[in-house]
């Protein structure tokens, strides 16, 4: 990866990064002497986004091609502008992770890039506008997703696929029937994301069957609890709203929280309440 790569860091990418870090309303001031601690949800931490979550995000500085065991992935530079636009974005949203979390998901760097494909012995050129990639603990996002589907789109997509990586790592990605038995009777979830990525349906509402929010989700167990963590995440509003309603909701809610408090303490009650002060300030973005 090194050699493909010679991993970049662009001096203004890092500034955006820095500045957009600088730039919010601290929720919980950092105390005295844990400068370099990164707490759950603390927005303003006087730090780049790369030093406060620990992990290296990189530039991809030309086309490239990554191979791994059964598949590869396919890339561009990101334009100048392209970063610009996104890297805000990318700063604000992951301003809610912390350095225990990317560790615990395995994220070791992440790749900006521009026109992501995936191929392998079943996909060829599939586009992707983020792709994990759990071999390398490698995190592939595409800057061009905010041009493609907008500023919602492009936060939904970036937690989306960080999900994965943690529920790969909880050990719940491919094999989760107590996820799956909180359906109701008679639904069956479909043959995977990948397989549904043509179909214009995928980010429609799901009529008929509770506890889903786009038919990407009845997908596979994977994507449902992906999507659900994702709106989680930006639309904690909605994902209230529909629990009112939905019980099926309401449990998968409550079972992802408590995955996730189980596996990272500091995702309590008083991070989720963080939530929901940033997702009324990103609205605004
Ligand atoms: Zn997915």
């Amino acid at each position: 990866m090194r050699t493909l790569y010679k991993i970049w860091k662009y001096a203004y990418i890092v500034a955006i990064l820095t500045e957009a870090c600088y730039g919010q309303t601290a929720i919980r001031p950092q105390q005295p002497g844990t400068a370099t601690q990164p707490q759950a949800a603390t927005r303003a931490a006087p730090l780049s986004l790369a030093d406060r979550l620990q992990v290296k995000i990189v530039v991809a500085p030309r086309a490239f091609v990554e191979k791994y065991l059964t598949y590869q992935v396919q890339g561009h530079a990101p334009s100048v502008d392209q970063l610009k636009a996104y890297a805000p974005l990318l700063a604000d949203e992951y301003s809610l992770y912390t350095a225990e979390f990317m560790k615990a998901a395995d994220v070791k760097s992440i790749v900006l890039a521009a026109d992501l494909t995936l191929s392998s012995a079943e996909w060829r050129d599939q586009r992707r506008y983020a792709l994990p990639a759990m071999e390398k603990g490698v995190l592939y996002l595409d800057c061009t997703a905010l041009s493609a589907g907008g500023s919602e789109y492009a936060r939904i997509v970036m937690h989306h696929e960080l999900f994965h990586m943690i529920d790969f790592m909880m050990n719940t990605l491919s094999q989760d029937d107590a996820w799956g038995n909180l359906n109701v009777a008679g639904f069956h979830y479909g043959t995977g994301g990948a397989s549904a990525l043509k179909n214009v349906k995928i980010n429609d509402k799901v009529e008929g069957f509770p506890g889903f929010f786009t038919w990407y989700g009845t997908t596979g167990p994977e994507e449902d609890k992906a999507e659900l963590w994702a709106h989680l995440l930006v639309h904690p509003d909605m994902v209230a709203k529909q629990s009112k309603t939905d019980k099926v909701m309401t449990s998968k809610v409550a079972l992802i929280k408590a995955r996730i408090g189980k596996f990272q303490s500091d995702f309590d009650e008083t991070f989720w309440q963080r939530v929901v002060v940033h997702s009324t300030t990103a609205a605004k973005h």
